[in-house]
């Protein structure tokens, strides 16, 4: 009879680890997850702002449209790349 009582408290035992372990893992998957997702958005924020920051030239810039094509580009901007373009013909 005690043997019998053994065994369910070592079963019992083991069921409530298993699911404490569980409960553990499934935490700790939780806490992966969300450190993972703040780390994307991180990354996210740290790839974006080189790319905000990285034009030399002021942010917002007059444009002009080619008088020949009428393709606007940055009054800075050399020559628009259009074959038989005045602009391109000038430079
Ligand atoms: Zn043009």
């Amino acid at each position: 009879m005690f043997k019998f009582l053994l065994l369910i408290a070592v079963i019992a035992g083991a069921y409530y680890g298993y699911r404490y372990l569980n409960r553990r893992e499934a935490e700790k998957a939780a806490e992966k997850l969300r450190r993972e997702s703040q780390q994307a958005s991180g990354q996210d924020m740290a790839s974006r702002a080189p790319v905000a920051q990285k034009p030399a030239q002021p942010a917002s810039e007059d444009m002009v449209a080619c008088p020949a094509c009428g393709t606007y580009r940055p009054a800075s901007a050399p020559a628009c790349d259009t074959p038989g373009c005045s602009a391109n013909k000038a430079a």
